[in-house]
């Protein structure tokens, strides 16, 4: 029977033998190898800085912290992402005001951001969905045009750029997750890259409750000021050393997860079940996608059914996922708070109860991906 995980973390000797000297030199936290990771991470994706941060969550939400959004304030949300994207404004007291998603890509629909917008706009986030960019011109002009600041959730876009430019150096910071089953891992872990070296160097003093200097920068043991409040939300030096080895395999990654991405899409469309699904856009026009998965999104009597065929699929050990599972306005806290429909956000209920997302992840082989297009032609063509 197939074995096939939707995702599996890559984890090398090189990063057991790393986090072992780690582990050995006594230096936990607050060490050289967050440093190091941090150089590491901003040549990867060309940032002229990078902090390291405990999670995506945390990075968003330091970002919005640092900005002084709060009660009152309003920001832009896609409908159609992780939890993370719209938690990270809430956590702050500032309401997420939800935008649906476009059907071609999955992305924020930025036709429909201007109308979202009021007087209590501070700030617009996006999600560069499954890793395809959104269109940042778009969304900068507007954001320029009424003084908001942009942020950009880069959780499954690493490596996704547009015109050779990677994702999160469009708006004010990007910021990125490190959680076991996306490009690359730290265990959990994010980073922030930013333009701007004030906002750096403030995320990376928030990162670390307000402190003025860190250990190892302090003239006399102990001594330090808080000049402000912060958080613990700091990358340890376990994290960073695995983090290290992880970028240098992100290349070979990704390669892997677009070679996967362009044969399943291929063998999908040759496929006898070609008739029940489409695929969303993926690339062109200098839009590089970070191929995440790859979703098919079922139609007519197939989408009906979609939960049986992920549970046939399951059956047969052939692991898949759904991005996301509802729209986030949908998922019952958002609703009950703010009295949603599912008829507010159309295109993203599509997304979350027709698509079936598929792994292209660097541990897929030629012959699961065979496996998994016999089982889906069997699968989709039997319940008609
Ligand atoms: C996974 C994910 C997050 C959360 O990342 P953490 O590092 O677990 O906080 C945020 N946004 C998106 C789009 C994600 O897919």
């Amino acid at each position: 029977m197939a074995n096939i995980p939707f995702g599996k973390p890559i984890i090398g000797e090189e990063e057991l033998q790393s986090v072992r000297e780690v582990m050995e030199s006594g230096v936990l936290a607050h060490g050289p190898k967050i440093h190091e990771f941090e150089k590491a991470f901003a040549g990867f994706t060309g940032a002229p800085y990078a902090v390291g941060v405990s999670s995506c969550t945390a990075a968003l939400h330091l970002f919005y912290f640092h900005a002084g959004i709060g009660q009152g304030d309003e920001v832009i949300v896609p409908a159609q992402t992780h939890t993370a994207t719209a938690h990270a404004v809430s956590l702050t007291g500032a309401t997420p005001v939800f935008v649906d998603a476009e059907e071609e890509t999955g992305n924020i629909n930025i036709g429909h951001i201007e109308q979202a917008i009021t007087g209590k706009t501070r700030a617009i986030s996006v999600v560069h969905y499954l890793g395809m960019p959104v269109q940042m011109d778009k969304v900068t002009a507007i954001a320029e045009k009424r003084g908001l600041l942009v942020v950009e959730d880069c959780a499954l876009s690493i490596g996704a750029r547009i015109n050779g430019v990677h994702t999160g150096l469009f708006g004010d910071a990007g910021c990125f997750s490190f959680y076991p089953v996306k490009h690359m891992t730290t265990a959990e872990g994010g980073a922030l890259i930013t333009r701007d070296p004030g906002l750096a160097k403030q995320i990376t003093n928030k990162r670390a409750f307000g402190m003025d200097k860190h250990v190892g920068v302090r003239t006399v043991p102990g001594l330090y000021d808080i000049q402000g409040l912060g958080f613990n939300y700091r990358m340890n030096e376990m994290q960073a050393a695995i983090g290290v080895h992880q970028v240098a395999r992100l290349p070979g990654f990704l390669a892997a997860r677009k070679r996967n991405y362009k044969l399943l899409a291929e063998r999908l469309r040759d496929s006898a079940c070609s008739d029940h699904f489409r695929l969303l856009q993926s690339s062109g026009d200098g839009y590089e996608s970070s191929y995440y998965c790859l979703t098919i999104l079922l139609t007519g009597k197939a989408a009906e059914r979609r939960d049986e065929i992920l549970l046939a699929l399951k059956n047969q050990n052939i692991g898949t996922s759904i991005y996301y599972p509802h729209p986030v306005p949908l998922m019952s806290y958002y609703r009950e708070k703010f009295g949603f429909r599912p008829e507010d956000f159309p295109v993203a209920a599509m997304l979350s109860n027709t698509g079936v997302a598929l792994s292209v992840g660097p541990h897929i082989t030629e012959e699961n991906i065979d496996t998994m297009v016999k089982a889906l032609e069997v699968v989709i063509i039997e319940s008609y």
